[in-house]
């Protein structure tokens, strides 16, 4: 069987002892396999050593052209690279897009962020320099300047492309060299895309360097000017905020962890509405795209109940499409695939049941069996579930729907009384989201909304009937856009255009005379 290797140090390593079996997770069919890497130690004092100069040496300008070249690389393969997500993540083509399009334009949108940079190396001033104090001749300038350390970026399974990319493209423009470790169980897709950018000749030496397999002892060598960036579970997020080498270097860490994202739908948006089919349509994007494997997937619909009913049966309707269509993603006609792995369904299962308890099921069967284009049985699949709550559950803080993420295609119908205040308790027990939306057209409700929601969120989005026909689910994520969220989704911060190189750079202040901070800084 095919062994995938890791590139650490300049080399490919296929890794050593027991080795991981990547499957198709619709037929369980064998692909490839990957095994740990050892030296990983030597592997991040490279990447210091001989990435970290390297990258840094090249003109800001010259790294956002390099990060174009590899948009371009990777859009070159990206019927090879769809295949592979089909093959070893469930994906529909659809959803294969979705993490493949994400990953080239987060290159794309930092080569742009590159060329508004200088073109020349070093530092980047941050703002004016201002008088230390009135009447002051000395003055405090901020700048900023790449970290010497290396980025560890550690991803989740379900976006093997726009998780290492999206990263890679932050640190690389940043000017910090990346060792980037995907979930093993989805790896095969990062494994190609990262040989594809390897075998370019466009990347410094030492500017990229892939971990396959097990973490290994890795953050037991990471240094005081790295920057472990981390996407996945809660629990791994807490395991590795609190490692005991990661507190004792202060090493900076960002956490992109689980979330219960929401929408809200307005009091006043009716049934027939453009704004009404529109919530419709979100909903059950976010339910079934990627099979529910999205961090920012909608996890709770907050409905008035005066249209529960008619949120639900248009709701159903839908589904019930999508689940006669659920099975291999081989297969274009199928509109939903698999979960990426038995583990992933077993949890998915366990969670719908502890769901159950404060809920009932309006849709779906999480034990159904038969799926087309394989035999009963086969395969990590599990058709789209709708659950849903009573009036007075739904304000329960501690229901488990507010507390545990079902990472997989599943959502609860939260029905509330229409106001702002019910709608905001409802958004805030789930303890901070990636991302919420406000589905309505009444100026009030949406200002008063706005200012209650946002503290519990990374992201907040406004649809209204005016902007229905070009909305976007609420569940992309744009490189403009920060990415994070606080509280249970981790309080980390990632894209946002120039602002999120800041997770990789210092920000020095630098105190002196007016004049020697304008020879330092380049001005006359
Ligand atoms: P996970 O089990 O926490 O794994 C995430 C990554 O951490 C994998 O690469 C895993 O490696 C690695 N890992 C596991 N234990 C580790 C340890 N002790 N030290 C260092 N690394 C370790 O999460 P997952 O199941 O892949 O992802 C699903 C979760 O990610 C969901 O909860 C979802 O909400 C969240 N997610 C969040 C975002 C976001 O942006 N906020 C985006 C996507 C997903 P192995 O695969 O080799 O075990």
């Amino acid at each position: 069987m095919k062994r995938l290797s890791s590139d650490l140090g300049g080399a490919w390593h296929p890794g050593q002892g027991q080795a991981a079996v990547l499957v198709n997770p619709a037929t369980q069919a064998p692909l490839c396999e990957v095994a740990a890497a050892s030296g990983l130690g030597e592997a991040l004092h490279w990447a210091r050593t001989t990435g970290g100069p390297n990258v840094r040496g090249l003109t800001w300008r010259r790294r956002g052209e390099i990060l174009g070249t590899l948009a371009k690389l990777l859009h070159s393969a990206r019927e090879e690279l769809i295949t592979i997500a089909v093959a070893n993540g469930g994906n529909t083509r659809g959803d294969a897009k979705f993490d493949i399009d994400g990953a080239i334009g987060v290159l794309a949108g930092y080569a742009s962020v590159g060329a508004t940079l200088p073109d020349a190396a070093g530092h980047l001033v941050d703002g004016e320099s201002v008088p230390l104090h009135k009447g002051s001749k000395l003055r405090a300038q901020h700048v900023l300047t790449p970290r010497h350390g290396a980025a560890i970026h550690i991803n989740a399974f379900n976006f093997p492309a726009w998780g290492m990319v999206g990263k890679f493209a932050v640190a690389f423009c940043a000017g910090v060299p990346v060792l980037s470790k995907p979930a093993t169980s989805t790896a095969m897709l990062a494994a190609r895309i990262a040989e594809i950018m390897l075998a370019s000749g466009v990347l410094p030496e030492g500017a990229f360097s892939l971990l396959l397999g097990p973490a290994g002892d890795l953050l037991e060598h990471v240094g005081r000017q790295d920057v472990v960036a981390f996407t996945g579970s809660a629990d791994t997020g807490a395991r590795i905020r609190g490692h005991q080498r990661v507190v004792a270097t202060n090493a900076r860490v960002n956490i992109e962890a689980d979330s219960l994202n929401a929408v809200v739908i307005g009091p006043d948006v009716q049934p027939g509405s453009e704004l009404f089919d529109l919530v419709i349509r979100d909903c059950a994007v976010e339910l079934t795209q990627k099979a529910g494997q999205k961090c920012t997937a909608t996890r709770r619909i907050v409905v008035p109940s005066a249209v529960l009913d008619d949120l639900r049966d248009a709701l159903l309707d839908r589904l019930q499409s999508i689940a006669a269509k659920t099975g291999d993603p081989a297969d274009e006609n199928n509109r939903m695939g698999p979960l990426s792995s038995e583990a992933q369904q077993r949890d998915a299962r366990s969670g719908i049941a502890m769901l159950a308890s404060r809920t009932r099921r309006v849709f779906g069967d999480p034990d159904r069996k038969a799926f087309a284009g394989v035999d009963d049985g086969v395969g990590y699949f599990i058709e789209p579930i709708l659950l849903e709550a009573t009036l007075e559950a739904a304000l329960e803080a501690t229901a488990p729907f507010h507390q545990h993420e079902v990472f997989g295609p599943v959502a609860t119908l939260l029905p509330y009384d229409g106001s702002v205040e019910a709608a905001a308790a409802i958004v805030s027990a789930g303890q901070g989201s990636l991302v919420g939306t406000v589905y309505a057209d009444d100026r009030d409700f949406t200002t008063r909304a706005t200012l209650a929601l946002a503290p519990s969120l990374g992201r907040l989005v406004l649809a209204s009937e005016k902007i229905a026909a070009a909305s976007m689910a609420p569940g992309c994520v744009f490189p403009v856009a920060n990415h994070g969220g606080p509280g249970r989704a981790g309080d980390g911060s990632e894209l946002g255009g120039k602002t999120g190189l800041g997770l990789y750079l210092q920000r020095t202040t630098l105190q002196g005379g007016a004049a020697e901070l304008a020879r330092l800084l380049g001005a006359e």
